[in-house]
């Protein structure tokens, strides 16, 4: 479950969510993001991510923002450095091929 509200971070989100806003926009931030960008905490396993109006989804990994990928199908959900690599099914080939698509737009 997903909340936008910041009253419901923890001290522990509020941090990640500091460490992930430093990157917003600079030369580490390889997202997506796009319109009507904001924080939101998916509350089940205190994650962090910056999510824009398309459902795009954006987190931090390794030091960078990258997208944090759902397959709109099976579920399969992984940073996108490692989506395509470990993806294991073939929905989820065509989901990162449309999402390269829209990269390059
Ligand atoms: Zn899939």
């Amino acid at each position: 479950m997903y909340t936008k509200k910041l009253e419901d971070f923890d001290l522990t989100a509020i941090e990640k969510a500091i460490e992930l806003l430093k990157l917003y926009k600079t030369d580490r931030d390889f997202s997506s993001l796009k319109n009507d960008v904001r924080l939101c905490l998916e509350k089940k396993h205190n994650k962090v991510y910056l999510q824009d109006r398309d459902y795009c989804l954006a987190t931090r990994f390794d030091g960078y923002m990258v997208d944090w990928l759902i397959c709109p199908r099976c579920g399969y959900e992984n940073f996108a450095p490692d989506f395509i690599v470990d993806a294991p099914r073939e929905c989820c080939k065509k989901f990162y091929d449309k999402k390269r698509e829209k990269y390059k737009s």
